[in-house]
């Protein structure tokens, strides 16, 4: 990969990693289905069919509550209870359904069939059921399938199904082509293209998107592509664009001033970009991140904070928190920890920072209660018995639906912990 004009980055040493504390119990988290909420709003001609029960559709419809749509791009086809004699009916019903959807709405370029937990529904293989309406539907629409169900570890790993089952559908780079860089992970367009403009002023020109705006621009892959991971929870779609011949940029992830700067050094590095350049590209914007951040670390410095493991941002977060904000962290959980994806991130925790990977929720919420930390990051369910209690919670959810990430959005996360405390001063004062 180096002979074609991209440079290996080394990872930063496993050995290096601190002691993480492995729990097994009950967990409280939402499934992968609530991923559709951003990955519809992103991916403009795509629409997702849930394949599931009424359990599913309420969740879809509660946890997409606050927007409000002519024309929602997601929908959950209801699979009753029936048994194996009943599902040749099942897949005559799911090709008429489908068939139906596609004639209401013709801008439709892609459809998911989203899988989804109920037993009904594991016995229908959806997996044959998108190959069969592909071949039937192609190439006006392509039909693909994931699943976004609870079974799996935490909601987040909905989008990394998504875009893994994309990664097969997309071309293959030609030998000859230039080295591309792929963006990995479903942002907010501002922030899509105020990164884009970044790589654009370093004079990293190839630079695409992955999951795309629309489907006809899913980009190439292939041996001279590398990646950048934009979100941490992507470990099946990294290792399927692995498999393609793409290599992953090691990097922190670019929440905050110092993330975003090491991140976009990741790319530099990897396409030769000057040190000089670099700097004069990212040294204002870098500055401006800081600035904005003063405010809020003088709210936030000493204040501690207790992560509970939801979304699999937790430990850019805590490092963000500690190394931008000067949070104290009482705990960092995490539903699992990549440790090669998180390598960069864990080398920038404080040392003898509690890391706890899996969930045992009453344990935790024990040691929570405990320490009366003055922020508990963790999911809606559990966020309102611990505000009955009198803690502060600010729901893990929300980081996945606010653009955060990028030098213009650092200061937006920083307020995103500064509200909850803010608002729990006015209460009790
Ligand atoms: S996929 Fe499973 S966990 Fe998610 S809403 Fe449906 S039944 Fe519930």
């Amino acid at each position: 990969m180096s002979s074609a004009g991209i440079l290996p980055r080394a990872a930063a040493p496993l050995a290096a990693l601190p002691q993480v504390l492995a729990e097994r119990g009950q967990r409280e988290v939402f499934c992968g289905l609530t991923g559709i909420i951003w990955l519809h709003r992103k991916m403009q001609d795509a629409f997702f069919l849930v394949v599931g029960s009424r359990t599913c559709a309420h969740l879809l419809q509660s946890a997409a509550g606050v927007m409000i749509f002519a024309e929602p791009r997601f929908a959950t086809a209801i699979l009753e209870e029936r048994d194996l004699a009943g599902m040749a009916d099942a897949n005559e019903e799911l090709d008429k359904v489908v068939g139906r959807l596609l004639a209401r709405r013709p801008e439709i370029r892609l459809l998911f069939l989203v899988g989804s937990c109920p037993s009904e529904v594991i016995k229908l293989d959806l997996g044959r059921a998108a190959q069969r309406l592909n071949q039937r539907h192609a190439p006006a629409v392509r039909v693909l399938n994931w699943s976004g169900s609870g079974i799996e570890t935490t909601f987040t790993q909905g989008e990394d199904a998504c875009l893994a089952a994309l990664v097969p559908a997309m071309p293959k780079l030609a030998a000859g082509a230039a080295p591309t860089l792929l963006v990995v992970g479903a942002l907010a367009e501002a922030v899509e293209d105020q990164l884009r403009r970044l790589f654009a002023a370093l004079g990293i020109g190839a630079v695409q998107f992955l999951p795309p705006r629309r489907a006809a621009e899913l980009p190439a892959v292939g041996p001279r592509s590398v990646f950048l991971l934009a979100q941490p929870f992507l470990a099946a779609t990294a290792q399927a664009l692995e498999q393609r011949g793409a290599r992953r940029l090691p990097a922190p992830f670019p929440l905050g001033a110092e993330g975003t700067t090491a991140w976009l050094r990741a790319a530099a590095d990897a396409f030769f970009v000057d040190q000089r350049r670099f700097a004069e590209v990212t040294a204002a914007a870098e500055q401006r991140a800081r600035h904005a951040l003063d405010g809020f670390r003088e709210r936030l410095a000493g204040k501690r904070v207790f992560l509970f493991p939801d979304s699999q941002l937790e430990v850019p977060l805590a490092r963000f928190l500690s190394r931008e904000l000067g949070m104290q962290l009482v705990e960092v959980g995490t539903p699992y920890l990549h440790r090669q994806h998180l390598a960069e991130e864990l080398a920038l925790l404080p040392p003898g920072t509690r890391l706890v990977e899996g969930q045992d929720v009453d344990a935790q919420l024990d040691r929570c209660r405990a320490a009366r930390p003055d922020i508990t990051v963790c999911g809606l369910g559990l966020a309102n018995p611990l505000e009955a209690e009198g803690l502060t919670t600010k729901w893990s959810i929300e980081l996945c639906f606010t653009p955060i990430q990028g030098y213009e959005q650092a200061a937006d996360l920083a307020e995103l912990f500064t509200r909850p405390l803010v608002r729990r001063s006015r209460l009790e004062s």
